[in-house]
């Protein structure tokens, strides 16, 4: 079976072909540690956990590195203002590197709740000044640096192809938002280090040979995805605002330093946006983060399924309502599952099991497919609600399934207290039961009975009507 992917350098699904037979390497760009993610930047690692995943299921070994951004990365992309951690501590006047230690342990902690499994390689910037130091002066040897007044830049006119990914010209790339050019050659000239100010003391320096300060956000990730992942490697991800600048200038300085491509499968995940179509951000007052739907009473499944039916490329419009619908849907997978006989145990048998059922297939094929995981939703549901699909074949699904989505589809902890949800066959039959109950026909009814019990359901008679509930 093969993997097809989005490519943005090419803007084209493309067929997945891995640069060593049976491996996968992906870099995805971490968070900037200064505070709680938002739901929507969480979004943006639930991707590659799926990409991670169907990879494996389609036989490759994965290395997959997320690196903590914990220096660096200014209050605007385009080299002006403050570092964000910086700014984050002088305004609670605690220490840098709590900050940074803290808002890494929420960050994990919002991935282990989400059940996007954590890489082992999850590199810091802090922990990798001397390979960005390193890689400045290779790119000082080829000539494609300068220096100014507040740092050492990179110079993209000497690049010919800069900008390819966000396929704008170099005048254009950074059109409509305000550039201040300092002693910039060009307007896309990005820093690569930065002195620090002469007149206060930054809480985060290093001594260069080109004096005391910090490296640039972009390096940092050139640095270290080509130190775990070599010069050139198989898929980067992020989402779609790291084009123009970030993504841009890490393949500018990555290729000018090595004269090797850099990256050879681009995706990139599109924005989640707020109820009235407002982009999220920190900085725009409207936070949620993934604790905020925690304490609304969701649990963060809920919150992974209204990603997951969505796909990665489409922007996905966030409202308490869909979260509730994604919640609702979700226990009626389970209780399907349920009612197929599933239990935790069934979860390891179905993945020791060598080949795959012509529905694990399917479902593969649809994750296979750019990652289609609506798609893949879909035809997990159409084999649990299909009669003629045999138990046990829909819970070896559902494993299979869960093997990937991690919708915690095997933990019915909170089927109970969900409201009963009866399928249209069972409300029929229960219904023929009452006519026949109606009808003194108490053979039939008991016949009926049995079938209700077959399904998972008991019905208890009332004088006016009757209730159905759950069999344990
Ligand atoms: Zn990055």
């Amino acid at each position: 079976m093969e993997l097809t992917l989005y490519n943005t350098l090419t803007r084209r699904k493309e067929v997945f072909a891995p640069l060593q037979p049976g491996h996968a390497g992906i870099y995805t760009c971490g968070p900037t540690v200064y505070a709680e993610a938002h739901i929507g930047n969480l979004r943006s690692y639930v991707f590659p956990d799926i990409l991670k995943k169907t990879l494996r299921r389609l036989g490759f070994q994965v290395r997959h590195v997320i690196n903590i951004t914990d220096v660096g990365h200014l209050t605007s992309d385009a080299d002006e203002g403050e570092d964000k951690l910086e700014l984050a501590a002088r305004r609670s006047s605690r220490s840098i590197w709590d900050i940074a230690e803290e808002f890494t342990r929420l960050y994990l902690r919002d991935l282990e709740r989400m059940n996007i499994e954590v890489p082992p390689d999850m590199p810091r910037a802090t922990g990798h000044i001397p390979e960005q130091i390193a890689m400045i002066q290779d790119l000082e040897k080829s000539g494609f640096t300068y220096s100014t007044a507040d740092g050492i830049y990179f110079d993209t006119a000497r690049l010919p192809d800069y900008g390819k990914l966000a396929r704008l010209r170099a005048e254009g790339l950074q059109e409509g938002s305000r550039v201040e050019m300092g002693d910039k050659r060009n307007k896309t000239d990005f820093a690569l280090w930065k002195f620090s100010p002469p007149d206060s003391k930054r809480q985060m320096e290093w001594d260069s040979p080109w004096g005391r300060g910090f490296p640039g956000w972009h390096i940092e990730c050139s640095a270290m995805s080509m130190k775990y992942l070599g010069q050139t490697f198989d898929i980067h991800t992020g989402g779609t605002d790291h084009i123009p600048v970030h993504h841009t200038n890490e393949i500018a300085q990555s290729e000018a330093a090595t004269g090797q491509p850099f990256v050879r499968y681009w995706l990139h995940g599109e924005h989640l946006v707020l109820g009235e179509s407002s982009r999220m951000g920190k900085s725009e007052g409207n936070f949620i983060g993934l604790q905020t739907l925690v304490d609304k009473g969701y649990e963060p499944a809920a919150y992974r399924y209204l990603v997951l039916n969505n796909h990665y490329r489409k922007f996905l419009t966030f409202t308490f309502e869909a979260l509730k619908a994604a919640d609702t849907a979700l226990t009626g997978l389970r209780r399907l599952i349920a009612e197929a006989g599933g239990a935790p145990g069934d979860l390891r048998e179905a993945e020791s099991r060598k080949s795959m059922t012509p529905l694990q297939e399917k479902l593969l094929e649809d994750l296979a497919d750019d990652l289609n995981t609506p798609k893949a939703l879909a035809t997990l549901w159409t084999a649990l609600r299909d009669s003629q699909v045999a138990p046990e074949e829909k819970v070896s699904l559902a494993a299979f399934a869960e093997g990937v989505l991690s919708l915690g589809l095997f933990d019915f902890s909170r089927l109970e207290a969900a409201p009963l949800e009866v399928p249209g066959e069972v409300r029929a039959l229960a219904e023929k039961r009452w006519a026949a109950r109606q009808a003194r026909d108490f053979k039939q009814a008991d016949e009926l009975r049995d079938e209700l019990a077959a399904r998972g359901f008991a019905m208890r008679d009332g004088k006016d009507g009757y209730e159905l509930t759950a069999l344990d």
